[in-house]
């Protein structure tokens, strides 16, 4: 459930009518619920209760600082990717014990950030990478408590682009091979032990693939014990998915999600963190855009709109789905039509949706991409130099501008030319 909703035929984030906020900020712009953020990192909270937990919101699905200040002010932790992640989740007032540093290219500027700001784990991703750690680590005079990503083969069956729990993706170590490289994490001055990390893609729609890889951590966590290591924390990643189109079967509920993680690990007596991003910010967003010419073409019409692949690339990306809906709800029982629903980017791959029925629309009227929360403004660029468009956040009847857009001039003004040119 999201709070965009229909009110006497307008569409409302909240209690504010989306037109207003057009009016306001102009189009295209991202518009997000504050109460469905909180209210979907509320469900991971209720579904991990009576687990000794923590919740790091992937904030690489969306970073703009007043989410992660929303969130953070709600207990949250982060699962930061980069130095720039982890720079943001500080400046939110998110304390270094809450932040976990995934990714497999962490450099030692990005180590030495980390340490001396303050870290909850590092989830390392290879041995190479290990033993840099606990170089820059002892330089500091510190220990780096650090988590494993072990890769444990499964299939996560979601696009290819976003599963990485199968032997042949870049992601973690594979299990097979966990105790040595275990051992030899032990033997490093520089690092503490702490745990094992998983993480096996991204819009999983079946709990199948999570059930048979947290049980292959569970059982890992027993052997490493009786390898001599404290494994008393699980990081069990993220990638629950979201129902993008209305008519489709509902994915699983972060109740039964809490329920498989409970039934898998709850026995070891780890402390569990989980990353989710989309679930928790996917569904609070949405793009919105205006429609500039509809355009009859052979044996199809075109809807070209105001927004493009460079404002939301997922559908060029990963051939994803997103409802769109005119922002003024269509009469019911109103006769639809076929469109294919382009953005202005001199790119074929500039096409949100084709052939999608859609109600009569004129030019001038305002749709909204629903689900467009998460990997949407993150993956923004102004490719085409269109400006990065604006974001804005509503809670209640009160919405900001939470990222302003910028000036075609300001745009400009940050390229410099040499002085030798
Ligand atoms: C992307 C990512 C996540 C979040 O995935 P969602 O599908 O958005 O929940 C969590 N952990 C890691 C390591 C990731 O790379």
């Amino acid at each position: 459930m999201d709070h965009f909703l229909y009110r006497d035929g307008a569409l409302h984030a909240e209690d504010v009518p989306v037109a207003e906020i057009a009016a306001a900020v102009g189009t295209p712009f991202y518009v997000y619920s504050s109460a469905t953020l909180l209210r979907h990192f509320g469900l991971f909270e209720e579904a991990l209760d009576g687990l000794d937990h923590t919740i790091c919101f992937a904030m690489k699905s969306l970073s703009n600082q007043a989410i992660l200040t929303l969130l953070a002010r709600r207990g949250a932790g982060m699962d930061v990717v980069s130095e720039g992640e982890y720079r943001r989740a500080r400046a939110a007032g998110v304390p270094g014990e809450r932040i976990v540093f995934s990714g497999v290219g962490k450099t030692r500027d990005e180590m030495r950030t980390a340490l001396e700001g303050g870290i909850r784990q590092f989830n390392v991703e290879s041995e190479p990478e290990m033993r840099a750690l606990s170089e820059v680590a002892t330089a500091l005079g510190k220990v780096a408590p650090i988590t494993i990503r072990v890769n444990p083969d499964v299939d996560a069956k979601t696009h290819a682009k976003i599963a990485t729990g199968k032997s042949e993706n870049k992601f973690g170590i594979p299990i097979a091979k966990a105790r040595a490289v275990y051992a030899e994490a032990a033997s490093l001055p520089g690092l503490d032990v702490v745990g094992i990390d998983v993480h096996i893609g991204s819009q999983l729609t079946e709990l199948a693939p999570f059930e048979a890889a947290y049980r292959k951590v569970a059982d890992l966590t027993e052997q490493l014990r009786e390898d001599g290591h404290d494994i008393r924390r699980l990081d069990l990643g993220g990638g629950l998915g979201i129902p993008y189109a209305r008519s489709n079967e509902a994915p699983p509920l972060p109740l039964d999600y809490g329920a498989l993680i409970k039934r898998t690990v709850g026995h070891l007596g780890c402390e569990v963190e989980i990353e989710p991003g989309r679930l928790i910010s996917g569904n609070a967003g949405l793009m919105v855009s205006k429609v500039i010419y509809i355009k009859e073409g052979e044996g199809r019409n075109f809807l070209i709109l105001d927004g493009a692949m460079n404002d939301l690339i997922r559908p060029a990306m990963y051939e994803a789905h997103h409802d769109i809906v005119p922002v003024t709800e269509a009469e019911s029982g109103v006769e639809q039509t076929p469109y294919d629903i382009v953005g202005p980017v001199c790119e074929t791959g500039d096409t949100f949706a084709k052939a999608r029925n859609m109600p009569p629309l004129r030019e001038g009227e305002l749709v909204a991409f629903r689900s467009a929360g998460a990997y949407g403004a993150v993956m923004a660029s102004e490719y085409n130099s269109r400006p990065l468009i604006p974001e804005v956040l509503v809670q209640g009847d009160q919405f900001a501008v939470i990222r302003p857009r910028p000036t075609f001039d300001e745009m400009i003004a940050r390229d410099t030319i040499p002085e030798w040119l």
